[in-house]
């Protein structure tokens, strides 16, 4: 067998000019505003014009929780989006932007794999339209004004140990996590610790992705809170009279960028948080658009479903009205034979008893996703080395659980690989309407939203808050902005908070180290004792076996 690898196989599409590709959703070429042939923004009158078309269905691609061995989230989304139009159904994929971090570290780009990717991958991989260096520009705006109200006298008496705000890169730099800023001179600002996160954690990028319109995005700004004063009042950026500035450089990321798949389906590709320590999905003028140009729309929340899945419910779809008619569950047999307990290195020998151990992981995701009122699909990513005899175990399993389930092969034949998922989820959807419950009411406590994710979603007992942690629920009760959405910042490797405890471990408590809220986002951020909003790279980084030739190609992005 031939295997090419992404890019060669990219490399070889056959992309058309992005007018082309805007025609099939309504778009003409005055719509568009052109990055180069194969990439555009789309405008706002276009957006309003679309707005008024009737709305599609829309399918929710989730995943068991990741494992080394890979799930294939974006593969098969982009693959599923291909095998609407294959089938009739007019579709179009709505996925999140890739960070910087992830290509150069381990997992490298987010533009899918094998037939079933989007292009120009190396264009989406790397700088795209320029959304997220837009991002961390006007999040390290908001930075240097702190900093420079603070050395002009500090008229608002800015607490600067209580300066909630971190600047940002969009890089795995885990030397920057704890930095002293302000060294130097006397002119060259007030010493103060500072941090560094990656840029896809920041609150701006929240707000992006949150945000309906410019006015909106605008207002969401202004309501962030970026310190306390020394007598513990909340300070916001609209305190610094930079929210016009701020969005003000955000004018062209909040538009949608739309690119194609490998068969020349419509991508819109926009915005871009991790769903570990952020709330996870692309922009919901993204997946409005989406819905609105197509018949069947597709679009993808990051990592495991818990993750994921609860953010772009209980958040996303709480604050914009968009509901899903269906959800995807992707697995492998390799991530479930993990999940039973094999090691990365023995997963081509089959192991029936080890799938069906891991099959647990699986089997809590569906029953949560339930919970939600969402009907489900199991596609199961198939690879190469996956055996006649573990295939047929899965398929028993999935039928004693009662959930459908598909064998796709979108990586080795792109839309015709996922023709038998599309078909199973337009006869799910006509059969039955799905009726989202949201898991918790904005209005209980923050205590107990969180025990109600631990509980219902993750199987755990309880969430533990350290003293810290309760102290801040404390100042936030009083500050009156306790009545928002939960969104976890976890490991997504397991439910619990350990990454090391796969499968569906039972019995557990979730520690829960700091509270913080993004209020111009509109949720409370808490952070598990062992998650980081700064990663670092690995021993061997991605970027070592990457390279430019003179003449512009590209080799080893993935
Ligand atoms: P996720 O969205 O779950 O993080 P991706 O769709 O980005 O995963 O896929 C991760 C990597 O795995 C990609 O490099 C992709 O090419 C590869 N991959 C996905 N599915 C398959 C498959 N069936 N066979 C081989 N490689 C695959």
């Amino acid at each position: 067998m031939d295997y090419k690898t992404d890019i060669e196989i990219a490399d070889a599409a056959k992309i058309e000019p992005i007018e082309k590709i805007g025609e099939k959703i309504g778009l003409k070429n005055d719509d568009l505003e052109h990055y180069g042939k194969y990439k555009a923004k789309i405008s706002w009158e276009a957006i309003n014009r679309l707005n008024n078309n009737k709305d599609g269905k829309l399918v929710l691609v989730t995943a068991i929780s990741p494992t080394p061995a890979g799930e294939g989230k974006s593969t098969v989304s982009i693959g599923l989006s291909q095998a609407f139009n294959r089938i009739g159904k007019k579709s179009v994929v709505a996925l999140r932007e890739p960070s910087l971090g992830p290509v150069f570290g381990v997992k490298g780009g987010a533009t899918g794999g094998g037939y079933s990717q989007v292009i120009p991958m190396e264009d989406i991989n790397l700088h795209f339209t320029g959304d997220i260096h837009a991002i961390s520009t006007a999040n390290n705006l908001v930075s240097a004004c702190i900093d420079n109200h603070i050395y002009q006298g500090n008229a608002l008496d800015i607490d600067v140990n209580n300066i909630t705000w971190n600047r940002v890169v969009d890089m795995n730099d885990r030397s920057l996590r704890n930095i002293v800023n302000g060294l130097g001179k006397k002119t060259d600002g007030v010493p103060r610790q500072d941090h560094f996160m990656i840029t896809v954690a920041s609150e701006i990028m929240a707000v992006l992705c949150l945000s309906k319109d410019l006015k909106d995005l605008k207002e969401k700004i202004s309501k962030i809170i970026v310190a306390y004063t020394r007598t513990g009042k909340p300070v916001y950026i609209s305190d610094l009279k930079i929210q016009g500035a701020v969005a003000m450089l955000l004018k062209d990321a909040i538009k949608p960028n739309l690119v194609q798949t490998l068969e020349n389906t419509p991508a819109i590709i926009h915005g871009g948080p991790f769903a570990n320590i952020a709330h996870g999905c692309n922009s919901i003028i993204a997946t409005k658009l989406a819905i609105k140009t197509s018949d069947y729309a597709v679009t993808e929340a990051g990592f495991g479903a818990d993750l994921g899945a609860e953010k772009f419910l209980d958040i996303k779809c709480r604050t914009s009205g968009i509901r899903p008619d269906a959800a995807v569950l992707v697995a492998t047999i390799k991530a479930l034979k993990m999940h039973g307990g094999v090691n990365k290195n023995d997963l081509k020998e089959e192991n029936i008893e080890a799938l069906e151990k891991g099959f647990e992981n699986l089997r809590r995701h569906v029953e949560n996703l339930r919970k939600f009122g969402l009907p489900v699909v199991v596609a199961i990513n198939q690879f190469a080395q996956d055996t006649d005899a573990e295939i047929e175990k899965l398929e028993k399993l999935c039928k004693d659980l009662g959930v459908e389930i598909s064998l796709c092969q979108v990586w080795a034949k792109g839309g015709e690989g996922a023709e038998d998922l599309a078909k199973k989820l337009v006869k799910n959807i006509e059969k039955q309407k799905s009726e989202i419950n949201f898991l918790y009411d904005v209005n209980d406590s923050i205590e107990d939203k969180l025990n109600k994710i631990v509980k219902d979603i993750y199987g755990g007992r309880r969430a533990v808050l350290t003293a810290a942690a309760k102290k801040q629920v404390k100042k936030l009760v009083e500050l009156g902005l306790d009545k928002l959405p939960i969104c976890v910042a976890k490991t997504q490797f397991s439910f619990t908070d350990n990454k090391n405890v796969i499968g569906a471990p039972r019995d557990f408590d979730i520690e829960i180290k700091t509270v913080r809220i993004s209020n111009g986002a509109g949720f409370i951020v808490v952070e598990t004792s062992n998650i980081m909003i700064m990663p670092g790279l690995p021993k061997v980084p991605a970027a070592e076996n990457m390279d430019i030739d003179d003449k512009g190609n590209i080799v080893g992005l993935f």
